[in-house]
Formats: structure tokens, sequence, C-alpha cells
């Protein structure tokens, strides 16, 4: 099935409402599978003005600044050496290959490209260290997540403060706080931006490394399973600039701790769920991995995790007034 890209562009309009610079002259064709609309690879090469090639298990498009793998029937790929989770699979038929519309409208093109993104003010950060007062959250190789986040939130704090932005926290201290109140304190106090920040735990102790997660979109599910859910949540709104929010994050956070890279992830927590303005959860290590939460416990360390937060929230602020 051919399609002129006049009718994708209608379709990005009444889906994004947001600005759209599409070359006139571009093709993007798609066809339907497992139910689902999915854009050819090659298309979307020629769209961004990057060579493809499809391999037996994979396609990688490319040129001078980017790099993006697919892997056939896999959910992982990979844009620009950072991990992102995509929310269908792949896949390829002889040599043609395709990706989902929706891995293509909410995650490959809001990273790649500014015009993508819905510009808003970029002034008031809010900083939500999880857990805190009677919820400990995890606990291993003795760090309780909820001083570790509160530890690295305060630290980030006075950097953004120093960057000449407005931050707020939904806790300063060591106090229990429900999900709902956080999420109330960002519909009173509208922040630009809603950085939460978490630690892991897993059962296998040698699992580790960083994550980072914005909302599922809707009809998706999450990296880590579970059903689909097809109602729009208050922080679907949000959906591009979330996604490239998580992913100047991540990139950001890999890039100054060299930590492993567990990738750019969709869930539906609370706080992403319920978030007004667009909104990340980062899980900065596994206190569950005695190298890691030993390394967390650092000062060092911690500053490493905090600029690359903070290089991550900058660089989404420049895609944002880029012109
Ligand atoms: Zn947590």
């Amino acid at each position: 099935m051919k399609l002129k890209f006049i009718i994708i562009a209608i379709t990005m309009l009444s889906l994004f409402n947001g600005i759209t610079t599409f070359a006139a002259d571009s093709d993007i064709r798609f066809t339907k599978a497992y139910g689902k609309r999915y854009v050819y690879l090659r298309d979307v090469a020629k769209y961004y003005n990057m060579q493809c090639y499809v391999w037996k298990e994979k396609t990688v498009l490319w040129n001078r600044w980017h790099r993006l793998t697919f892997y056939h029937n896999k959910r992982n790929a990979e844009f620009d050496g950072v991990k992102v989770s995509l929310m269908f699979a792949p896949f390829n038929r002889g040599i043609q290959a395709y990706v989902s519309d929706k891995d293509f409208l909410l995650m490959l093109d809001p990273i790649l490209r500014h015009y993508a993104l819905n510009r808003h003010r970029m002034k008031l950060i809010m900083i939500d260290p999880g857990h805190g007062g009677k919820d400990i959250g995890g606990y291993g190789n003795r760090v309780k997540e909820k001083d570790l986040t509160l530890q690295l939130a305060k630290k980030l704090q006075t950097r953004l403060r120093r960057r000449g932005y407005m931050v707020l926290m939904t806790r300063s201290s060591n106090r229990t706080l429900s999900l709902k109140q956080r999420t109330e304190l960002s519909k009173r106090l509208t922040p630009d931006i809603f950085i939460s920040i978490h630690a892991n735990i897993a059962g296998n102790k040698s699992v580790k490394g960083v994550e980072t997660f914005c909302l599922a979109p809707t009809g998706t599910t999450s990296s880590n399973g579970g059903k689909a859910s097809s109602k729009p949540e208050a922080g679907n709104k949000f959906d591009k600039n979330s996604a490239a929010l998580a992913y100047e994050i991540q990139k950001g956070v890999l890039k100054r701790s060299q930590a492993a890279d567990r990738g750019v992830k969709h869930s539906r927590f609370y706080v992403l769920k319920n978030a007004s303005a667009p909104a990340i959860l980062i899980e900065v290590g596994f206190l569950s991995n005695k190298t890691e939460a030993r390394r967390l416990k650092t000062n060092a360390y911690q500053e490493k995790i905090i600029r690359g937060i903070e290089n991550g929230i900058r660089n989404y602020h420049r895609k944002l007034i880029r012109k």
C-alpha cells in the first residue's frame, strides 16, 4: 500500500497538533500487520536523509550524525549507542523492514528531530526523590533507596539552580509522601518538567545499570510486559516530549557514569500516568548489586549521575529552543 505524504501529515497533525515540517517530496508508506500500522523503514531513512540497510536479523539506518539499529522481531533498538525499548517489535519481509507508526511518531521522531517536540517554557523543574519516611523503598548492601534518592535530588537541585532553573522538590527531608501527594504537588505548582529519582533492586544480584522510563503510550504495553491499556492517561499528552527527555537523560547519565545501559523504557508508574508536564523516572542503579551499591554511596559517583541528568535536561532544553 503506498500512501502520499500528505495523508501521513494529516494523521500527524490530528494526533499531535505539532508543527510538521515534512519535506514535500517525502513519501512514508505504511502497511498493516498484526492489526497495527507499520511504516517502511526505508522511507523513514529517506525522510531523515539516512542510508538504510536491511539484514536478516536487523535494519540499520545511518548518516554522518546518527546510527539507528532495529532488531527484527525484538523490541530493543539502539539510537546512537543508547538502548531504546520499542513499543512493538520491528520486522522485515525480504528487503523491506517496518517499524510501528507509534514507535516512529512517539519515539524515533521526537528523539531525532527537535521540530517534532511541543515547545514549552523551561524554567521550573520539579524533582521527585522516590520514597521517604516510613517508605524505605529498596534496600540492599546497606543502602536505603529513600536516602540515596534524597541525596541525589538535593545535589541535582543545587546544580540546576546554578544553571538558572527554578527547582522544586516533592520532598526535601526524610518524610513519608504518597504517590498521590506527589502528583498533586505537581498539578498545583505546574513545573515544566518532572524528574522522579529511584534506585533498583533485583533478585539476581549480578543485574546492574541505569534505566529511564517514560509513560507507555495508549494501546502499548510496558517494556517489562503486562497488558496494553487503551485508556489515555493525563501524562499521555506529553508522550513525545517525555520520550525525548527520557532519551537525553539516559544518554547523559551513561556518558558520565559509564554504567551499564538498561535503556529508555516505557512503564505505567503512577507519577508518570498522572503527570502534568513531560515526566520521566530514572532508576540510577541496583542496590542489590554490591559493586553498584558501593559506587552509588560515593560522592564521586553521585556527582557523575547528577551531571549526567543535568546534561540531559540541558540538551532537552536546547532542543526546545533550537530554530
Ligand atoms: Zn523506587
